[in-house]
């Protein structure tokens, strides 16, 4: 556009509140002559699943010039509108009812969401600016409302109302926006402003205990991809984070985060304001952590297909291992080294890692890079049968992570570390990205760079465990370092070898693992147990099989579906993984560990 005006605006408002709407108008200044086609996408970055959010759009209605235009539907997440010189006016509604980081939300209490929820894709403009005027909602539940996002302002005063601007539509969908009353505490990590925006209400939260945590994470994060110049990637940066009574989670983009978090889980004034985190507090802050990390490690450094993102189709990686599971891997770490927590209670959260992995036969089925690549079919769609079926991208990936970094340190006898290939990740393939200069990394890359950093040869460790599915050397790597990893599974406790749930009164099975006792005798997912030797199951399973002992046969009646079954079980002893973790290294000489 020779124009100095934007050729695409949306104005957005949150239209009706108890019916959870926004209203979207978009004015193209210039049309495709042909007939202007539009798209919503149909996933989300950072979520690798296919969510469909067009099906949200309840009315749509295209105008040209004022008068009513033709639109017609070409598939399920797109739109031609008929030929008109502009400007052409498309108005629709968003239905926003899914508490969820990767949608939208809107009610009474407050208003977020994504752009991929809420902005039409023009096609062929979508490298020009976008504005956004967000308009506050009528509604006198929003008198207080004010604005977060780290969208930059155009004609809107910081966390007001107004218009916003972003250089494209890759930008302009990257900055997830929250309205509301919220709690709001700000601080400088390394010279760039940081907002901690906290929606829901939380009784006595602490936030200045939050505020100097997160200011740590965030400036060793910094420190960490640039040790010399300590320059954040971006001029500021907003953690939304929605509590809630029980929740967890959160989504990444380039200068925020969304998260969703357990009320219960942030700091109270009436606790301890400082100390060894408790476990709850922890978790958040690792899942700070890891959205944080983020901001470098697939936002910036990319996988070569994401470079752009095919916003209406599957984008396929074998590299999530690398983006996941090493942000995994750093998330914690990271929080050792910010001396957020002891090394002791890092060591804790590594062994709850490696139980987890342990736990599933998957594992032994499918690779990471396998896993990575069908992370749209089997990760994102895990059904009663996953830890059978599927290994997670994310915590084994975070291991992978701690079987290299502890390989490069013990060859190079400490003059190198995993540290050294994410800083010439960085280095490489995303400290420019947004410059223009952004192309992602291969897998061949990937592989090529670990060998030129640490000099070494690598690639029967990528054939182990990254494109194969070999048991992961912990033990023996975590000898070197003077830390004993001891497996003190339970194996006189008699077993099922499934895990239960309740289901109103009863206790279901939800998931049997392969080759346990429930296995053997026959019973299935989704069965109801109804009774164990002829008594019935009203409280815990186990503890109705602990008085018995491993190798005695029970017979265990249940529902399949409404009709009743009897199995013949032969309790197996309990496989439940139970790594520890503990340093012995007194007098130790050699490389340093990860997190010492
Ligand atoms: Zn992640």
């Amino acid at each position: 556009m020779k124009k100095s005006q934007s050729a695409l605006r949306y104005t957005l408002e949150p239209k009706d509140l108890s019916g959870h709407l926004y209203h979207v108008t978009l004015t193209v200044a210039a049309p495709d002559p042909a007939g202007q086609v539009l798209a919503l996408p149909a996933w989300i970055p950072g979520s690798y699943m296919i969510r469909e959010f067009s099906k949200n759009i309840v009315q749509i209605r295209a105008a040209c010039k004022g008068e009513a235009l033709e639109l017609t539907k070409l598939d399920k997440h797109s739109w031609r509108a008929a030929p008109c010189k502009g400007p052409l006016v498309v108005s629709y509604e968003v239905y926003a009812w899914d508490m969820s980081v990767r949608t939208a939300h809107l009610d009474q209490t407050h208003g977020f969401f994504n752009g991929t929820s809420v902005y039409l894709r023009v096609l062929g403009q979508e490298a020009s600016k976008h504005e956004v005027e967000l308009i506050r909602p009528q509604d006198a539940a929003a008198k207080n409302w004010r604005v977060a996002t780290a969208l930059p302002e155009l004609k809107a005063k910081r966390y007001g109302f107004g218009t916003y601007v972003a250089s494209n539509y890759d930008e302009l969908i990257d900055h997830p926006v929250e309205m509301g009353d919220f709690e709001l505490a700000s601080f400088k990590a390394h010279g760039v402003p940081h907002d901690i925006v906290i929606t829901g209400r939380v009784p006595n939260l602490d936030m200045e205990r939050l505020q100097k945590d997160l200011k740590a994470i965030c400036e060793s994060q910094i420190a960490f991809f640039e040790p010399k110049t300590k320059k954040a990637p971006m001029n500021r940066y907003v953690f939304m984070t929605y509590a809630v009574g029980d929740g967890y989670g959160g989504l990444e983009h380039r200068a925020s985060t969304a998260l969703i978090c357990a009320r219960n889980d942030l700091p109270s004034t009436s606790g301890p304001r400082s100390g060894e985190p408790s476990d709850g507090y922890l978790k958040f802050l690792g899942l700070c952590s890891h959205e944080y990390f983020h901001t470098w490690n697939v936002k910036r450094i990319k996988p070569a297909v994401f470079a752009p993102y095919d916003l209406q189709v599957e984008n396929y990686t074998p590299l999530l291992w690398l983006f996941e599971g090493f942000t995994s891997y750093y998330d914690d770490l990271l929080l050792v080294r910010a001396g957020i927590c002891s090394e002791a209670a890092y060591l804790k959260l590594q062994a709850k890692t490696i139980n987890s992995v342990l736990r599933g036969s998957g594992r032994t089925k499918q690779s990471v890079a396998d896993s990575s690549f069908d992370a749209w079919g089997k990760y994102y769609r895990q059904d009663e049968n996953a830890p059978n079926a599927i290994v997670s991208y994310y915590t084994k990936g975070s291991l992978i992570a701690l079987v290299f970094d502890l390989t490069i340190r013990e060859k190079t006898k400490g003059k190198k570390s995993l540290d050294d290939v994410m800083l010439a990740l960085w280095d490489r393939y995303g400290r420019d990205f947004y410059n223009g200069k952004g192309r992602g990394v291969t897998e061949a890359e990937v592989e090529a760079l670990f060998d030129e950093v640490g000099g070494l040869k690598l690639k029967p460790l990528f054939n182990r465990f990254i494109r194969g599915t070999e048991e992961l050397p912990l033990a023996k790597l975590y000898a070197g370092f003077g830390v004993k990893l001891a497996d003190d599974r339970k194996s006189s406790k008699p077993s099922l070898d499934a895990s239960f749930g309740r289901d109103g009164n009863d206790w279901k099975l939800s998931q049997v693992h392969e080759g346990g006792a429930a296995h053997a005798a026959g019973l299935s997912a989704g069965d109801i147990l109804m009774a164990i030797d002829g008594l019935r199951v009203n409280a815990s399973p186990d503890g109705m099989l602990a008085r018995y002992s491993v190798g005695d046969a029970v017979v265990v009646h249940a529902f399949r579906r409404d009709e009743l079954m009897s199995f013949n079980v032969e309790l197996m002893g309990d496989r439940t993984p139970a790594v520890t973790l503990t340093v012995e290294d007194k007098g130790r000489k050699g490389p340093k560990r990860p997190s010492a």
